[in-house]
Order: structure tokens, then sequence, then C-alpha cells
């Protein structure tokens, strides 16, 4: 497939060329391999299909003016799908093949990095899976870990500009001790009905609150939520959390412009005390937050009254959307050019 339109790059699925796949066996990795298929074949009884066994990461490369592909903190990924791998008991992918994996998937699909200047990136997905058969409840003894690309327009059609969002009080996401802090695919399946009723009331997501209490600020769906008043970035501090890498971006930025940052956890009775609030997550850099609206008690707050992103959240996203390209000087060491 040729793709001539990359101003209107949808944020979605489009095949590429190739992806490449390594699979444990016997106790150790195998060769990468490189496939042009769409599907994989595996067991109908992989540990990932009944029990949930399975990691998944997300990331992006941009292309800069000069035309070189950027990746974007792809060590902080591979870390992560370690960390995930340690808490749900899955092989773990050395950083080595990680990042064999990305950079030869990239490589592979270079004709479909979106050129410089439509707001288009490659997005990447490593999925680690276990795929031994097994039908107690327990580790697969086999894994496949993979890796696909696909072009992705803007997250959101309209690009920065605020969205609704719901206080989810009849769902979590995670539970308090679960499996919030990993990214494993199970936690999104726990939120498809909360998001789908928020939709279907039109907010773009769901905000949850921690799953114990009920009184403190969580995850905005399947994104942090940050909060910004008196010069200080705030966002919570919470174990069923998924630690995203764009808001530890966000935070050494803040940091660097002088702010102070507070990883704190937040009552729901402060949020009238923020001057600005968004989410942020790889696929939409930031989501400004418009208002946040709490269906049970009727009470909602508003942050953009002119209908705008705030100063501090359109500053950060420029500037960090800028590094990404290469047109900002890449001042922390989060680029990797592919040579
Ligand atoms: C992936 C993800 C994020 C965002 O993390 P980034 O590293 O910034 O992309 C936030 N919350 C959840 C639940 C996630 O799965």
């Amino acid at each position: 497939m040729n793709i001539t339109d990359w101003k209107n790059l949808p944020f979605g699925y489009i095949n590429t060329d190739y992806n490449v796949r390594c699979y444990y066996k016997d106790g150790k990795w195998g060769e990468l391999e490189i496939s042009s298929s769409e599907y994989i074949v595996m067991h109908m009884a992989a540990t990932c299909l009944h029990y949930g066994q399975e990691a998944f990461e997300g990331m992006k490369a941009f292309r800069g003016k000069d035309g070189k592909i950027r990746v974007f903190r792809w060590k902080n990924n591979a870390k992560r799908m370690y960390d995930t791998a340690k808490g749900i008991k899955l092989a773990v992918v050395p950083e080595e093949l990680f990042k064999k994996a990305i950079f030869t998937t990239i490589r592979l699909n270079e004709r479909f990095v979106p050129p410089y200047g439509h707001g288009a990136s490659l997005y990447i997905r490593p999925l680690l899976l276990g795929t031994g058969a097994e039908v107690g409840v327990k580790p697969s003894k086999e894994y496949m870990f993979m890796v696909f690309v696909t072009p992705v327009g803007p997250y959101f059609k309209s690009g920065f500009s605020p969205v609704d969002i719901m206080i989810c009080r009849d769902f979590d996401r995670a539970a308090p001790l679960g499996t919030g802090c990993f990214k494993v695919g199970g936690n999104y399946a726990a939120s498809l009905t909360s998001l789908e009723l928020a939709h279907e009331k039109g907010f773009a997501t769901t905000l949850y609150l921690d799953a114990k209490e009920k009184k403190y600020v969580d995850e905005a769906g399947p994104a942090n939520f940050f909060g910004i008043k008196n010069n200080t970035y705030v966002t919570p501090e919470s174990r069923s959390i998924l630690p995203s890498i764009t808001n530890m971006s966000l935070i050494d930025m803040c940091k660097d412009l002088g702010m102070k940052v507070e990883r704190r956890p937040i009552p729901i009775e402060e949020l009238p005390t923020f001057e600005e609030v968004g989410a942020c997550g790889t696929a939409a850099v930031i989501t400004p937050i418009r208002k946040i609206v709490d269906p049970v008690q009727n009470i909602f707050y508003d942050y953009c009254k002119d209908g705008k992103p705030g100063p501090v959240s359109t500053k950060l996203y420029n500037w960090l959307t800028s590094i990404q390209t290469g047109d900002a000087e890449d001042k922390f060491g989060w680029i990797e050019i592919l040579d």
C-alpha cells in the first residue's frame, strides 16, 4: 500500500511491509525473524488467550526536517516492558533484543515514516505473548515477542484542543494492588465498559478514582493525569497508575522551566483549584481537559473558559513535539537517530 495523503492519516491501523518476531523456548530467545504476514499462528491453549498473559508497549518515531528518523525514549519502553514481564511472570525481553527488534522494524518500513510537518508519526507496537499451551493457571514456558509499526496521524482530528471528561464512580480499571502499573491488555479490557458509557454521554474518556477509597484522582482513561497551579506541576502518586514516559518527560521539562513538581495523591476536592489540567501519553502527547464532570454529584469544573488550552500545557506540548521532530535541541538526551 502507498500512502500519499499524509495530512489526513487517521490514528488507526494501516498495514506496513514487515514485522519482526522472536520466539522463547527451552529457557532462551531464538533469532529475530522478519515476516510480511499480518497474522500469527498460535496454540489455542496459549496462556495469552486464556489468562491474559500478555504485555505491550507503545512509542513513536518521527521524521525531522533533515529527513532523519528519530526514535523517542525507546530505552524507557524497554525498561517498562521488562517491569511488566516481571509483574505478570512473562519471559523478560533483554534490552538488546528490544532495540534490535524496534530498529529493524522501523528500517524495514522506512517508507511508512510520515514526512516532516503533518503532525504524523510512526507508531511502534511491541507485543509479548505467552504462547505455551496450559490449561492450569501458571506462567507459560513459551513466549513470542513481536514488533509491528503503523503510521498514525494526530490522535485528535482537531489536533491540540481541549476535551471533556467524566469522573467514573461505578467502575475501576485496576485494583489498588493489582496490575494498573503494568502495561497489560487486561487493564484495557477492564476499562471498556466505562469508556463506552463515557463516549455515549459525549465525553472523550473517563477519569478513574483510586479504587480503594474513591477519594483521589487516578488515571485519565488510557493516559496519566496532571494539574497545574501556582507554577507547580502536580500528578497523582498511586500504585495503580501506569508510569507514563510522556509524564516523566513533562516532569523533567517543568523542572527545567523552573516550575515545582509534586507527585502525590490528588483529592477530588482539589480539582477546582487547578489553573490547567490535562492527560498525557504517547498517542495524544498532551490532551488538554476543558471540563471534568462528576455525574453523580452534578459538579463540573471548567478549565478553558475561552475554549483554548492553557499557556503551560501549550508551551509543554510545543516544546515536547519540537524535541521529537528535532526542531528543538535534544537537551535531555531522549532521541536516538536511526543511522
Ligand atoms: C501507555 C499508557 C499510558 C501512557 O504512557 P506513555 O509512556 O506516556 O505512552 C498511560 N496510561 C496507561 C494506562 C497506559 O497504558
